[in-house]
């Protein structure tokens, strides 16, 4: 799970990485009353979960109430490579003499932990690691062991970072590996970790990944996922615990393992239609699983036809029918539905069914004549949003 750059913020601060003083805004209201708390000059800054942010406008300096308002308006609202600014964040504006970088990661080929550094900092790391990839420093670290002190200040004198910064910088780094390991991420980053004339050292840029696998020791993260930017039918899906993805097409897609799924969106395509999701009911799927399946296709405005994919190994085909019979019950569905239903327990599956065909509920023996139907349905193919 990624963070917005203020719930970064917020976890580096329980850790005691330094960060700017500021507060969260979805309004130009709000955002003058968070820079007024914060003291001028501040930083108005898009929170999107995309880099680049600074060179597309999405973040500005303000020195007045006017000046964060007018930045404010111009920002929100604004799209930064398909994300939609709805929040800002406001913080006190640093004075920056030098940008660094620094972050940790997992290596999985050397199945050790990765930390680096680099003293070109605030530009496109990717970049600075194709064209000048000794410009950043490395150190793997043993999970055991943890970053000693020692290494940290390798990493910072071989990154070349200046004098002036290298005690500030080792005592952030220690306290980033420790919000790295003990806050469960997946990945920690600076960019641009700053040195402030006055000789300190803090973040002006948070990006974290949470580990989810990690979720049931952190009961606290279940609030950080509501400020997601989901939609609805992906809010609704999640609330029904379903591996749901919204895409723009017309097909509502359900399918048994992520694999068929993906297999099913594939043939969909080929056969000239779009697909309106991804949404893996996954193995063992029963009854309620496929019922809340067809409910969240069913709130979806776009979608012309529904295309049930299941292979039943574990799936038991029976189950997913029970499933579809008790959904009509409970939700009148937008759209028909074609279905390949196959593997285990298909034989009572389709007898459970039988009473329900109709053109609304159509029985196709392969995944292909299933998908052509669902595209047929839809409106035929080349139909998007
Ligand atoms: P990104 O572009 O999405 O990575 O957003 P960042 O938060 O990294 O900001 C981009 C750039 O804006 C930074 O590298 C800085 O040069 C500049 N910037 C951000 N905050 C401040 C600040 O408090 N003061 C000054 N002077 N510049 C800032
Ligand atoms: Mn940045």
């Amino acid at each position: 799970m990624d963070l917005f750059e203020y719930q970064g913020k917020q976890y580096f601060a329980r850790y005691g990485i330094p960060v700017s003083p500021g507060g969260v805004a979805d309004t130009a209201d709000e955002a003058v009353a968070e820079a007024d708390r914060a003291g001028y000059p501040v930083v108005v800054k898009a929170q999107v979960q995309v880099g680049g942010r600074g060179k597309a406008g999405g973040i500005k300096l303000a020195g007045d109430a006017a000046e964060v308002r007018r930045h404010a308006e111009a920002i929100l609202g604004m799209d930064i490579k398909g994300h939609v600014v709805r929040r800002l964040w406001i913080e006190h504006a640093s004075d920056i003499a030098r940008e660094y970088y620094a972050s940790f990661t997992l290596d999985r080929s050397a199945k050790l932990h990765l930390g680096m550094v680099s003293s070109r900092g605030g530009v496109d790391i990717e970049q600075v690691a194709a064209e000048e990839p000794d410009a950043i420093a490395r150190h793997h670290i043993d999970p055991v062991e943890g970053l000693t002190a020692e290494a940290a200040a390798s990493l910072v004198g071989r990154a070349g970072l200046d004098k002036e910064a290298r005690e500030g910088a080792i005592e952030l780094l220690v306290k980033l590996y420790r919000c790295f390991v003990e806050g469960d991420a997946e990945l920690v980053e600076v960019n641009p970790m700053i040195l402030t004339p006055d000789g300190r050292v803090h973040a002006l840029d948070a990006k974290v990944t949470l580990d989810e696998s990690a979720a049931f020791r952190h009961p606290e993260w279940a609030e950080l996922t509501n400020f997601q930017d989901l939609d609805d039918r992906e809010r609704l899906a999640r609330e029904k615990g379903l591996n749901y993805i919204g895409l723009s097409g017309t097909v509502g897609i359900i399918a048994n393992g992520a694999g068929l799924a993906m297999s099913t969106l594939d043939v969909v395509n080929q056969v000239g239609g779009s697909a309106a999701n991804f949404l893996d009911v996954g193995g063992g799927a029963n009854a309620d699983v496929m019922a809340n399946a067809l409910e969240v296709i069913n709130t979806d405005d776009n979608v012309r036809s529904i295309l049930v994919n299941i292979f039943g190994g574990i799936t038991r085909v029976d189950e997913v029918a029970k499933g579809i019979v008790e959904a009509l019950g409970r939700v009148k569905l937008r759209a028909p539905i074609a279905m390949r239903l196959d593997g285990t327990n298909v034989a009572e599956g389709r007898a459970l069914l039988a009473d329900h065909q109709s053109d609304r509920l159509i029985s196709l023996p392969t995944m292909l004549e299933a998908a052509r139907k669902a595209v047929e349905l839809a409106g035929g193919a080349g139909g998007t949003r």
